[in-house]
């Protein structure tokens, strides 16, 4: 059956008028659902008993299930279970700016980065739009706060599920569904060309992150398989074109792996890679997993790595870490559930 937190209000409105109901209800059901967040359809008291009854049958307004939770300082990670007993996970981070919450977007992943947990897994499925919505959602209602901030950085790639993404934008944005401004949201690719030249027709201004990791193809290809796929000379000009239209600037993201990708060598090449683009590379530490066989560079490796980029006016930063104690790097948390 189709859940409710699928919906976006247009998708709503649509659903009135086809039961021959009035479109107006799509903005109650939207208040009901987003501002008084109810749980049950019986709490809905302007809407006749009829089209209740309607939706009851053609709608679920069932949620997750959270599975388990672990805290640390600052980030919490949640697992999640899916109807069909699969397992996916949210991370949620405390800024000063505001509560910020990771989601994932598919149940495993098929871009086989060689460095990432979540490839382990190939993809069994996209998730729904509703399972995006509810994993924020239900965490605002387990902590009592709001969420201001939303990455789509968890397991999957979110490019890889573009439809039912960008529904989950439209809801979360909806000044009558979650409220969350687009700018204060972010999705990363791996780089899928096709949906990067795509997004920059969406209307909503949401920002966007790009997992780059390699500065060429050569070293790129080695990690990330899907560069076999769209190399370097493709992804460069497709985020220029995406820049063009959009006027918004996009993030780097960069892993430092050590002695593999985080050389002074690297560095340089990086510079002469993204010069021109209006961007700022972020450099993510390396969250060491099981596994994978891949080290984290140490920091004085990091700071060189890093002043080589501010020396060619790069913009730059360090990411902050979170949740190195609690394995939320992505995939961990399911990893180690499906090793029990
Ligand atoms: N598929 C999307 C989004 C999910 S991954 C993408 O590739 O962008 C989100 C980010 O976390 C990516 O930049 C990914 O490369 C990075 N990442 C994966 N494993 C990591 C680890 N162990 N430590 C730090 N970052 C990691």
């Amino acid at each position: 059956m189709k859940n409710i937190y699928g919906l976006t209000l247009e998708d709503m409105q649509e659903y009135f008028l086809g039961i021959g109901s009035k479109k107006f209800h799509a903005n109650q059901l939207f208040s009901w659902l987003y501002e008084k967040r109810i749980e049950s359809y019986s709490e809905i008291t302007d809407i006749k008993k009829e089209v209740i009854e309607q939706i009851k049958r053609d709608y679920s307004i069932d949620r997750l299930k959270i599975v388990d939770v672990q805290n640390d300082i600052d980030v919490s990670k949640y697992l999640f279970e899916l109807e069909d007993s699969e397992h996916i996970e949210a991370v949620l981070m405390r800024h000063d700016y505001g509560n910020s919450i990771c989601i994932s977007s598919e149940v495993g992943c098929n871009m086989g980065c060689k460095f990432c947990e979540s490839g382990r897994r190939k993809k069994v499925r996209n998730l729904e739009t509703y399972e995006m919505v509810l994993q924020i959602l239900m965490i605002e209602k387990l902590i009592g706060e709001r969420i201001s901030h939303v990455v789509v950085m968890g397991i999957g790639e979110p490019f890889d599920n573009y439809d039912n993404l960008l529904k989950f934008f439209k809801i979360i944005n909806d000044p009558k569904g979650l409220a969350i401004g687009s700018r204060h949201i972010t999705v990363s690719t791996c780089g899928l060309v096709p949906k990067i030249l795509e997004f920059s027709d969406f209307p909503l201004q949401i920002n966007l992150a790009i997992s780059l990791h390699a500065p060429n193809n050569e070293l790129r290809n080695k990690i990330m398989p899907i560069n076999k796929v769209y190399p370097l000379e493709e992804l460069i000009p497709a985020i220029k074109k995406y820049l063009a239209k959009t006027n918004r600037r996009v993030t780097f993201e960069y892993i430092l792996l050590k002695d593999i990708n985080d050389t002074e060598k690297c560095a340089n090449e990086l510079c002469k890679l993204v010069k021109g683009i209006n961007c700022y590379v972020n450099l993510i530490p390396y969250n060491e997993t099981n596994n994978l066989g891949f080290l984290r560079s140490n920091t004085v490796q990091i700071m060189k790595f890093y002043d080589i980029l501010k020396k060619n006016n790069i913009g730059v930063t360090i990411r902050r870490e979170f949740g190195t104690n609690i394995s939320a790097a992505c995939g961990q948390l399911r990893s180690k559930k499906e090793e029990l």
